[in-house]
């Protein structure tokens, strides 16, 4: 085991990015011309990256699964994007957000990167308004906020419900101007199968045209991966089906570092699972947090005769509801962290409360909003003695105005009129806090491979707060990368191109078609999503919400034969040099079955509770704080990196010592 080295800079929090930008060497612009960087993804965070290095000067490659950058995964974010600009006067800060993101990680992140990232949340508002991004504005014409999980102030920018669109919609006609000057070379429909290493330096990538199935070497200077979360490992969460985690994978097998990857991120208000035949989650965004309250029934007979169908929720009283957050948190009420909400979730669930068939359902209900904002719409319009009927219209108007593509999707799956019966809702795998680990200056282990946005580990700790993923992809890519990949390339200004001629190359390529090879050659009887769905539900039943030591030895075994017969068993049709979305499949689940093993190898290393990571052995046991997550701060304040060394039970650990000088480490408290 070693200590890494985050290369934090010296100095003040509030002085260090400044500092460093102003120390770290810099390319002159017709250098730059000479050199060239790969970007894999091309989601916000690859997309923004991307742009911005090709606007520099750089010669960008990207590289994307989909038919068009316009198609990432960013594209599903709902509910918005923070940043600290105070456009509400209600006292927010960089600091605050700082605060707010630490504690909100239950202080499991490091406080120079966070600060940075906060201290640059209010550049991303200024570059995507100017690119023509339309975040929804107020009546007076300045741009809206609403509230999300965490924080007791209003700093969340949106566009309706589709601000990751939105916001993608600018970083790709950002790009389009750059593959117009010929600045960015778009290759979509590839995927990279593997990172190759020159003189120990990342230097290339190899990658599958997905549509010919011909495999290609690709050089550069300097390769960035930003190819977003690997939550797809549950089979079953609200991330788009191909997200996946074999880029980052593969560069860990190479010698990137994996961080914290037991950190996953189950978010509260998510459409429940209705049955076996299910390939997706969908989530109700946090948004909607504002103005729904949370409850089931206070007695186990009427939960009962709800989910038998006797009972209606609308017809039960307000004594006979639960609003158990209101109730358990009243500080933060609704808007308590993700974590928080969806472990009370689970544990009113768990306890026999829960309102839909399965029992794992617990009600999201815009009524009280409804009344509020009609009985206010009403006084507004001078509307005397509006009837009850008047009044809920006044106010379901408001609410459509500003959530009503959520509640279209939400009828569209479930065929009920959340304006009219509470939506039901249930915790599920939305967002992993792991990924590469990385440096200050985000780059990996492996010299000149940077990683960016979910793909990296680096902002939210054991816990992102909602809104704050856009924030951190868009940080990285527009302010961050820029900066700190040019003092790396200073270096390279007389390297000149690099070949795809190379020993390094050539082996890089065997081994990838070697691997396809393998995985077309077996005569096997199962489907890859076969072993999938096996693999989700060993995830969700021993390393979800709450996992303990036994449960998670258990899944260390069980996912390594789950593996072993995967690559005995499993059976690919069709051909490898042409288009086979199964082949692709097939190579995303044999990783995601080697960081499954890895993944209950990290949370069985964690025996404390902290943000999501919920160890049944590390809960308060008395007090105020009795039932909640117990983090171990003597113990275990450091990120695990864990370093590839075959089987991935033998991976070995490496730990960074987070250090608090700016926030005092204390109990995270809601209440
Ligand atoms: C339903 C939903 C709603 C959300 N809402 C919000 C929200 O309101 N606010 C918020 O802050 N966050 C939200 N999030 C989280 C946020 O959307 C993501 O964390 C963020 O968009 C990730 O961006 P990214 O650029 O890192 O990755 P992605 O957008 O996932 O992009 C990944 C890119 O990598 C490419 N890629 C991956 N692997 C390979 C490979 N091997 N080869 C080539 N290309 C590859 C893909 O093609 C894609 O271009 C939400 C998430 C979900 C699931």
């Amino acid at each position: 085991m070693s200590i890494l080295d985050s290369k934090t800079p010296e100095g003040p929090l509030a002085d260090k990015w400044t500092n460093h930008k102003n120390k770290i060497d810099l390319v002159n612009p017709a250098n730059k011309r000479n050199i060239d960087v790969i970007v894999v993804g091309t989601g916000l965070a690859g997309g923004s990256a991307a742009a911005t290095l090709a606007e520099l000067g750089y010669n960008v490659k990207t590289f994307c699964y989909q038919d068009s950058p316009r198609r990432a995964h960013s594209i599903a974010a709902q509910g918005g994007i923070n940043a600290a600009k105070n456009y509400q006067g209600d006292g927010d800060s960089s600091y605050r957000l700082f605060y707010d993101t630490v504690k909100g990680g239950d202080y499991r992140s490091r406080e120079s990167n966070v600060y940075r990232l906060a201290e640059v949340s209010g550049n991303i508002i200024d570059q995507c308004v100017a690119q023509g991004v339309p975040f929804a504005r107020e009546y007076g014409g300045l741009l809206d906020n609403r509230s999300f999980g965490g924080v007791l102030v209003s700093r969340t920018f949106y566009a309706k419900g589709q601000t990751g669109q939105q916001l993608l919609l600018g970083a790709y006609s950002a790009m389009n101007r750059q593959i117009n000057r010929g600045k960015i070379k778009p290759y979509n429909r590839h995927e990279m199968l593997d990172i190759v290493k020159v003189d120990g330096k990342a230097r290339g990538i190899i990658a599958r045209d997905l549509v010919t199935g011909a495999i290609e070497r690709h050089s550069a200077h300097a390769v960035v991966l930003a190819t977003g979360g690997y939550g797809n490992v549950f089979f079953l969460s609200t991330n788009a089906m191909g997200s996946n985690v074999t880029a980052a994978w593969r560069a860990h097998r190479r010698g990137a570092y994996f961080a914290n990857p037991c950190y996953t991120q189950i978010h509260p208000t998510c459409i429940p699972v209705s049955g076996d035949h299910q390939s997706k989650l969908t989530l109700m965004s946090e948004s909607l947090r504002n103005d729904g309250r949370i409850w089931v029934p206070k007695s186990l007979e009427d939960a009962q005769a709800i989910r038998e169908g006797k009972r209606k929720p609308t017809e039960l009283s307000e004594e006979e509801r639960d609003y158990y957050l209101e109730r358990r948190y009243p500080a933060f009420g609704n808007l308590v962290p993700r974590d928080v909400a969806s472990r009370a979730a689970k544990e009113r669930c768990d306890a026999g409360f829960g309102v839909n068939k399965t029992g794992e359902a617990v009600y999201l209900d815009f009524a009280t909003a409804i009344q509020r904002y009609g009985k206010e719409t009403a006084l507004i319009e001078h509307i005397s003695n509006p009837s009850d009927e008047e009044i809920k219209k006044l106010g379901a108007a408001v609410i459509e105005n500003k959530y009503g593509n959520l509640f279209q999707m939400y009828e569209k799956i479930v065929d009920e009129n959340p304006y009219k019966t509470p939506m039901m809702i249930y915790p599920a795998v939305h967002y992993t806090m792991g990924g590469l680990w990385v440096d200050y200056n985000l780059q990996t282990t492996i010299e000149g491979c940077y990683a960016a946005g979910e793909a990296n580990f680096s902002d939210h700790g054991a816990n992102r707060l909602g809104a704050s993923a856009l924030m951190q992809g868009l940080a990285d890519g527009y302010f961050v990368l820029p900066y700190t990949i040019g003092d790396y390339l200073s270096k390279d200004i007389r390297t000149g191109k690099i070949s795809t001629e190379t020993p390094e190359f050539d082996q890089a390529e065997k081994d990838v078609n070697d691997r396809i090879q393998k995985l077309m050659g077996g005569a096997g009887t199962h489907s890859v999503d076969y072993y999938h769905k096996k693999l989700g539900k060993i995830m969700w039943n021993k390393c979800g919400m709450s996992r303990n030591a036994q449960g998670l030895s258990e899944a260390i075994d069980e996912i390594a034969v789950l593996r072993k017969d995967f690559w005995e068993n499993v059976k690919i049709p069709g051909v490898a040099n042409s288009m086979n979305p199964e082949l692709e499949k097939a190579g995303r689940v044999a990783d995601f079955l080697e960081l499954g093993e890895l993944f209950a190898k990290d949370a069985l290393d964690r025996n404390e509770s902290c943000g999501g990571h919920f160890r049944e052995e590390s809960v308060e046991q008395s007090g105020e704080q009795k039932g909640e997550a117990l983090r171990d701060d003597e113990n275990f304040k450091y990120v695990s990196a864990w370093e590839y060394k075959g089987e991935p039970k033998d991976a070995l650990l490496h730990k960074e010592e987070l250090t608090f000088d700016n926030i005092e480490l204390k109990t995270r408290s809601y209440k």
